[in-house]
C-alpha cells in the first residue's frame, strides 16, 4: 500500500480521488495526519502554488503527497484573476463580491472567452510531476444556477448551453478542469 497525502483538509475531495485511484493508493488528508500550519501561497502561478504546497508537506511530514490549485483566467483581462481567484475582490473571500468584480472588468468587452485550469503537482518517491485540467468556456452577463461555488454561476463550458451552477454535481464533475487534472493524474499513477 502506497500512502499519498492530499495537501487539503477536505475529506470530500479527497474521497473523489481516492475512488479514481487504484487500489494500492491510499489518499490521506492533512487533517488525517493531524498537519494544521497554514501553507502560505505566495506564488504568482498556478504551478507555483500547487508546489510549494506539495513541498512544504513533503518536507514537513516527510509523505509522499499531491497538492493542486485551480483559477479562472479570463482572455479579456490577461488571465485574471488566475492564481487570485478566490481573493478577487478581497481577502472576504466571496464568491458574490468576486463575481461582481469580474461582470464589471468584463462590461463592455466583446471577447467573454475564459477558461479553468487545475494544477496538480505530485511528489512521489522523490520526483515531482505536474498535471494540468482545462476547461474552455464563456462568461456570462449575468448569473443563472444556483448549483457549485465560484464562478460557477457565471461559467458557460463550450458546448454545454448552460453553466457550471445549472448542472448537477456529476455532469460538472465529469467535464470539470479538476477531474480532467485528476484523471491525468490517475493515469499516470496506473502506469
Ligand atoms: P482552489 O485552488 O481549488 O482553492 O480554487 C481557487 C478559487 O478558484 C476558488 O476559491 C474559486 O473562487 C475558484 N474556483 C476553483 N474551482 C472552481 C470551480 O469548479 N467552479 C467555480 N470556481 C472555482
Amino acid at each position: 500500500m502506497t500512502q499519498l497525502v492530499f495537501a487539503t483538509h477536505n475529506a470530500n475531495k479527497a474521497k473523489e480521488i481516492a475512488a479514481l485511484l487504484p487500489k494500492e493508493f491510499e489518499v490521506l488528508t492533512l487533517s488525517d495526519i493531524g498537519f494544521h500550519e497554514d501553507i502560505p501561497e505566495t506564488a504568482d502561478t498556478l504551478e507555483g502554488n500547487s508546489l510549494i504546497k506539495a513541498n512544504t508537506v513533503k518536507q514537513k511530514t516527510g509523505y509522499d503527497c499531491f497538492a493542486d490549485d485551480t483559477g479562472l483566467e479570463v482572455a479579456a483581462l490577461n488571465n485574471a484573476p488566475g492564481v487570485h481567484s478566490a481573493r478577487y475582490a478581497g481577502e472576504q473571500r466571496s464568491d458574490e463580491d468576486n463575481i461582481r468584480k469580474l461582470l464589471l472588468q468584463l462590461q463592455g468587452k466583446d471577447d467573454r472567452s475564459a477558461r479553468f485550469r487545475t494544477v496538480i503537482t505530485l511528489i512521489l518517491n522523490g520526483e515531482t510531476h505536474i498535471f494540468e485540467g482545462i476547461v474552455n468556456g464563456k462568461i456570462h452577463e449575468s448569473v443563472s444556477g444556483t448549483n457549485g461555488f465560484g464562478y460557477d454561476p457565471v461559467f458557460e463550458p463550450e458546448n454545454t448551453g448552460k453553466t457550471f451552477a445549472q448542472m448537477s454535481m456529476d455532469e460538472k464533475n465529469e467535464m470539470s478542469h479538476r477531474a480532467r487534472a485528476f484523471q491525468n493524474m490517475v493515469e499516470f499513477l496506473e502506469q
